[in-house]
């Protein structure tokens, strides 16, 4: 079996547009996802037929939409394999959801405590980190990579101690495209008693995200990379570790009993949502989710690195073209730089034909800054994407390097 791309593309009405009179090849499926039909409908029809607050009124309204917002929890769950559906916390996305952590995480830390993070961060599940540490005396160690892209290992172990209280890092690095040995990494964090945070934002679309046998903690996810809309993710976290972490906003929704002095919280999941939540974009997601599982994920990885593979076949053989992230285990994405060019200028040109990337830091600084580089052209890809669309983006970067010489 192989994935149906066509019948596929045929579902994301925004991939059949035209830029500059030029056919669309969207390659900054990193930075977001486009949006198939059934997600879109599922917005429309909330909007149009079931609008109104969640569990508050006693009219049908109200009941069909927390009917369609819990329903939402219940397959985000499902497809992470959520031991439990309370374990899912609507957030806005992983920023959010790192930030929930990190500010419970202050309230547990003092001076002699560390933190490990790892040099290919996003500075979400970087800058998040080092207030946190700033703000309560702990320690921030940083685990180095190897030039390739990936993690040192034995860096990692030998920063390990019975001081580490948490470690976070990424299940893809979305500048490299590196897949972290994530199962491993938690494993030896947890043999030192430490809670283990997974910035999922990029892992979310490329595999099996089986929550459970990853042996995390956390696992922090942004519903835009995996074709829901925007403004929507969620924070996994083990129940045990949840039900007592310490609450992040306050307000309604998450109390139990409130005197005008002094409240007590609410159970899970409520106690970490407070205020009315992005009710349609929870629904968009259950949605992407439910679609997007009813894929062959080995399909769906095996096409993946189809065009990975064209992708870096062909920059090896193009002049000029230096590939920044070489991991042996990599997702679709192809970061690089053509020499004697700045990414910006390239992407300029790219854009010119039709064909969309991502070019800058990337979101992680310190990561340009140890390769020393100023940034990157990063090219992504998605299930909908074609061998075609990697030609046509290196017939576009033949077109960048003539002109830039
Ligand atoms: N971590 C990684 C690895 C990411 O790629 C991103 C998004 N680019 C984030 C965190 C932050 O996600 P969001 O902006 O959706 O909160």
């Amino acid at each position: 079996m192989s994935l149906d791309v066509m019948a596929l593309r045929a579902q994301f009405p925004i991939l059949s547009q035209q830029v500059d009179g030029k056919p669309l090849v969207y390659l900054d499926n990193a930075a977001t996802t486009q949006k198939p039909q059934v997600v879109i409908d599922a917005l429309v029809d909330f909007y149009t037929n079931c609008n109104a607050n969640v569990h508050r009124g006693a009219h049908h309204l109200s009941d069909e939409a927390t009917r369609r917002y819990e329903l939402a929890r219940d397959r985000v769950a499902q497809f992470i394999n959520a031991n439990r559906r309370e374990e899912v916390i609507w957030t806005s996305g992983t920023t959010e959801s790192i930030n929930i952590v990190a500010n419970g995480l202050v309230q547990k830390l003092g001076t002699g405590d560390e933190v490990m993070v790892t040099e290919m961060e996003h500075h979400a599940n970087l800058v998040t980190w080092q207030q946190a540490c700033k703000r309560s005396g702990a320690l921030l160690k940083v685990v180095p990579i190897h030039d390739n892209g990936e993690l040192d290992l034995a860096a990692f172990d030998s920063l390990l101690s019975p001081r580490t209280r948490l470690v976070a890092f990424p299940h893809v690095s979305n500048a490299l495209g590196t897949v972290n040995p994530i199962r491993q990494l938690t494993a030896k964090a947890k043999a030192v008693g430490a809670w283990v945070l997974v910035d999922g934002a990029q892992g979310i679309a490329h595999g099996d995200v089986d929550v459970q046998e990853i042996g995390c903690d956390f696992y922090a996810f942004s519903g835009h990379k995996i074709f829901a809309p925007t403004g929507i993710g969620a924070l996994w976290g083990k129940f045990a570790v949840l039900d007592e972490w310490p609450v992040w906003q306050t307000g309604g929704e998450m109390i139990a009993d409130v005197e005008y002095l002094s409240s007590t919280w609410g159970q899970l999941p409520n106690r970490l949502e407070a205020g009315t939540p992005h009710i349609a974009g929870a629904i968009g997601l259950g949605v992407a989710v439910q679609w997007f599982g009813q894929l062959n994920s080995a399909d769906v990885q095996s096409h993946e690195q189809a065009l990975l593979a064209s992708a870096m076949e062909q920059a090896q053989c193009f002049d000029g073209i230096r590939l920044i992230g070489t991991a042996a285990k990599k997702v679709g994405v192809m970061s690089f730089l053509l020499e004697g060019s700045h990414p910006a200028d390239v992407g300029f040109i790219l854009d010119r034909q039709g064909v969309a990337i991502r070019t800058g830091d990337n979101c992680a600084q310190p990561l340009m800054k140890r390769l020393g580089i100023p940034g990157t052209a990063r090219a992504s890809f998605s299930i909908y994407n074609t061998l075609e669309e990697v030609d046509r983006l290196f017939d576009a970067l033949r077109k960048a390097k003539m002109m830039l010489a």
